[in-house]
């Protein structure tokens, strides 16, 4: 659709996801023709002149485009053995990483490029219209140049994850390869990346190895965000909200001074990735204690292939709301307004004027059914900057 730009009608609930939350219906949006929204409210009050093209929605719900602020997009090889192995008892440990590392650093950029594509197709047809992609699983220089340049073709965020896990190769040398890092790998890495991510966890890098990777990252031009708190209690928390990091994923193990830090930051966003915890039965974050102290909370997938395959942000939702005990109307808002949040994006996450027309038409009256019916293809319309990117207009 192009032209004069277009009308949606007939919308049984729309789900802005700004601070007037939720437009009963009937209600109605109108799009420019430069693919931002004009206008939301409800069908009686539609300005008469708007759009040249009208489309009737049918009682369906109309909800933001999911903005997926985490994952792990770029990669080869799988490891359900490994998840089946988890299943049946064995505890996930941050190691099993470098089983892909192997994987990705012996495939060819064509082939880590289509499956980076399948995926983000896969992502879309579920509703994302915007994507946070990391590196992470090449750790020598080139190799994370190449997973970057790979990211940039399927994402404008890309991210710099050197500091993932050490390699195999240089284990037991924790310092040296931060050293590697922060020198040539982060020089060749900062111009395909707008972030700097790191694993602060045991196992992986500590307090003061995490705040020279994040340090260096912001002399490059980056801006910052961290892996913390999500296998133990852990400084992850406390060091993002010093640094003025835009986002802490997954906030799984905190302590009270870690809320509060949160809350009083008003800054770092607390990205919370439940299909990670459903992924390796591990206890969810208190998503409650969070949103009731007053923290911005978004919800991700962590799509990678070892701790959380999946794209799919209906699902995310589905657990967010059965299992962390957000309502609907904050799993949905944390899911596209509090993704662009964590991305700092004024231009997409929130259906009010302004904000590019990105959207999803649900086979369904509200939105409460992406948890009342788990596991279904709800998702009938996906559309990004105006254009319909999946499905059809109804
Ligand atoms: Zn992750």
């Amino acid at each position: 659709v192009t032209g004069d730009g277009w009308v949606l009608t007939g919308i049984a609930e729309l789900t802005t996801a700004d601070d007037d939350l939720v437009v009963d219906g009937p209600a109605a949006l109108v799009c420019g023709p430069d693919g931002t929204v004009e206008w939301v409210g409800p069908e009686r009050a539609l300005p008469a002149q708007a759009g040249a093209a009208r489309f009737d929605v049918g009682g369906r719900a109309v909800i933001p485009g999911f903005v997926d602020s985490h994952t792990h997009l770029v990669f080869a090889g799988q490891r359900a053995a490994e998840w089946q192995a988890r299943m049946a008892g064995r505890p996930y440990a941050a190691g099993g990483i470098r089983t892909t590392v192997d994987a990705t650093r012996s495939a060819s950029e064509a082939d880590l490029l289509a499956g980076a594509r399948l995926l983000a197709a896969e992502a879309r047809r579920s509703g994302t219209t915007t994507m946070e992609v990391k590196s992470g699983y090449g750790l020598e220089v080139a190799a994370e140049a190449r997973l970057l340049a790979v990211a940039q073709e399927v994402s404008d965020e890309t991210t710099f994850l050197g500091a993932h896990v050490v390699p195999a190769e240089m284990a037991g040398r924790v310092d040296d390869y931060v050293d590697l890092v922060c020198g040539a790998m982060l020089e060749a890495c900062a111009p395909r990346a707008r972030w700097i991510d790191v694993f602060c966890e045991r196992g992986a890098f500590d307090a003061d190895q995490s705040r020279r990777v994040l340090e260096a990252g912001r002399a490059a031009g980056l801006g910052l965000r961290l892996h913390g708190n999500q296998l133990g209690p852990g400084p992850g928390v406390a060091l993002g909200v010093e640094l003025g990091a835009a986002s802490v994923d997954h906030c799984t193990h905190l302590s009270g001074a870690d809320i509060d830090a949160l809350a009083g930051g008003r800054h770092t966003v607390a990205t919370l990735l439940p299909a990670a915890e459903f992924c390796t039965r591990s206890p969810y974050p208190d998503a409650r204690r969070l949103l009731d102290a007053g923290v911005k909370v978004a919800l991700a997938s962590d799509c990678n292939p070892g701790s959380s395959y999946t794209t799919s942000m209906p699902f995310v939702i589905a657990l967010a709301v059965r299992e962390m005990a957000m309502t609907i109307p904050e799993a949905v808002r944390a899911a596209t307004a509090g993704g662009a949040d964590a991305l700092q994006r004024g231009d997409i996450g929130r259906l009010i004027p302004g904000r590019r027309a990105d959207l999803v038409v649900l086979e369904a009256p509200t939105a409460a059914w992406l948890g009342y019916r788990p596991g279904v293809a709800l998702v009938r319309t996906v559309v990004r900057a105006g254009a319909v990117v999946a499905g059809s207009w109804p």
